[in-house]
């Protein structure tokens, strides 16, 4: 029965789902930051990725913080795929944190904590650790006294205990030789080059392992058979400030890193961790990273939001905030106030804008066989050409949408091409937004609540 098991689950496959932007894989420019015209998932909206890769370039040199773009433009215009390619462009090591406008509302936390822990989620550090990679033979020697052995009669002080005595001897001797009696100590760490001889005193050490506790101080020496001393090799940790946070935040403990439950964090434990690291930053430990932080939907934060975002951009740790709206002139959230795409003027001007522009339908067909790609449907000429024309009419939304669809329906009357039958048929199950409104319009009376009739004078 267990065989069975393990055999069936040798044969799974792995399933990726496919994602609304799991086509784009970078913003598809050249060495010179040039949009190609199909590149990397990426059609068309050039001048807009041209803005985002110059943001990008500056991203990578690490040189600016606390720069603030919006990407605006209307609905299905390839906003959040531009935020998706820069994601994708930036190494892993650059961290890219993404919410929505919305998500700020939901969370049970303040809107105020979910902004900040989305902040310090796009602020990497990059801890530098130097390590002592030991190559050689090890040799181990405990000091002792009184001396007993053929080495003490040289040093005077030292038992030496390893099975390689004759090398401990001569170590021991050229260790004094070299540092003279009273520099060495019970629970020095020394390297020896065996091939010069050079001694190199490299620190103390007590508690390696376990058995060294047991055995008591003990002298390490460290054979380096190439010649070499020993290598120092440095490690570097990327982390975020929120990872950071979340790990010294007694309340939550390192776990809720993986639940992702970290509720509030105290001021206090940020403040802490930011003099550590600033202090990490002045011995050359530590280095900030400032990442990405995309906000979609930006127009549903509200005016409080908004006067944190302003006051968080001015910290010198701060990120690159993207953010995104499809909004024209619309209220503030929280306020009587109207402002173009729902933003206070004060933070508008802080925002350098791309705009992204429709589609042509050269542009839309293109991006319809990149999905069309991405999902496995393969599809007729004439099919596509109908759903570009859908696509141009209605939304690329909406035509990216009726691909699965349509090859849905050409797998249930067992076709292997997408046809146009197959697309008209999707295209009279499933209504566009316009078709939609219009339906509403012609049947409101049936509806509750609708508004468009009280406003007509009410229903009569
Ligand atoms: P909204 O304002 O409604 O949030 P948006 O501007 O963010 O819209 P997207 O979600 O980015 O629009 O685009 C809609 C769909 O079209 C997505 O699947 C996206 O990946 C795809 N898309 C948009 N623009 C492009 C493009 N230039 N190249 C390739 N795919 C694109």
């Amino acid at each position: 029965m267990a065989e069975l098991k393990l055999s069936e689950s040798r044969d799974l496959t792995r399933i990726e789902r496919i994602g609304a932007h799991s086509h784009i894989r970078g913003l598809g420019l050249d060495s010179s930051l040039e949009a190609r015209d199909v590149s990397e998932g990426m059609v068309g909206q050039t001048q807009a990725r041209k803005a985002a890769g110059v943001i990008l370039q500056m991203i990578k040199d690490g040189k600016i913080a606390g720069r603030a773009i919006l990407l605006a433009g209307q609905p299905g215009t390839g906003k959040t795929a531009i935020a998706m390619g820069m994601a994708k462009s930036l190494g892993l090591e650059t961290p890219f944190a993404m919410l929505s406008g919305s998500e700020l509302f939901s969370l049970e936390m303040s809107k105020t904590e979910a902004l900040m822990q989305a902040f310090r989620k796009s602020i990497g550090v990059r801890i530098k650790e130097e390590t002592e990679v030991i190559e050689g033979e090890v040799v181990e020697i405990q000091i002792d006294r009184p001396a007993v052995s053929g080495a003490a009669s040289k040093t005077g002080k030292l038992t030496l205990k390893t099975t390689d005595m004759e090398t401990v001897y001569d170590l021991g001797a050229k260790m004094i030789e070299a540092l003279g009696k009273e520099k060495v100590q019970s629970g020095d760490v020394i390297a020896i080059d065996k091939a010069s001889g050079k001694i190199t005193k490299l620190g103390r050490s007590f508690s390696r392992s376990r058995d060294y506790d047991a055995m008591g101080p003990q002298t390490k020496f460290v054979q380096c058979p190439d010649g070499e001393l020993q290598k120092r090799k440095e490690v570097v940790h990327c982390v975020t400030l929120h990872e950071i946070d979340v790990i010294n935040s007694r309340t939550q403990g390192f776990l809720a890193l993986f639940t992702g439950d970290t509720g509030e964090i105290r001021a206090e434990v940020r403040e802490q961790i930011d003099t550590k690291v600033a202090e990490w930053r002045e011995e050359g430990k530590a280095e900030i990273v400032p990442g990405v932080l995309f906000i979609d939907e930006v127009h549903m934060l509200d005016i409080e939001c908004f006067s944190f975002l302003n006051r968080a951009l001015e910290n010198e740790m701060a990120p690159i905030l993207v953010v995104a709206t499809n909004r024209g002139i619309t209220t503030i959230r929280g306020t009587n106030y109207k402002s173009p795409h729902g933003i206070p003027i004060d933070l508008l001007d802080r925002l350098l804008i791309i705009t992204t522009q429709p589609y042509s339908a050269d542009e839309i067909r293109k991006i319809l066989d990149i999905r069309c790609q991405e999902e496995d449907v393969e599809m007729s000429e004439d099919a596509k050409q109908l759903l570009t024309k859908i696509g141009h009419e209605t939304s690329l939304r909406y035509a990216i949408h009726l691909i699965t669809a349509s090859a849905l329906n050409c797998q249930k009357r067992k076709g292997k091409v997408v046809e146009v039958q197959d697309i008209t048929r999707v295209y009279s199950l499933f209504l566009d937004v316009r078709r939609s409104t219009q339906y509403l319009m012609e049947y409101q009376k049936e509806y509750m609540f609708n508004e468009a009739s009280m406003v007509d004078g009410g229903e009569d």
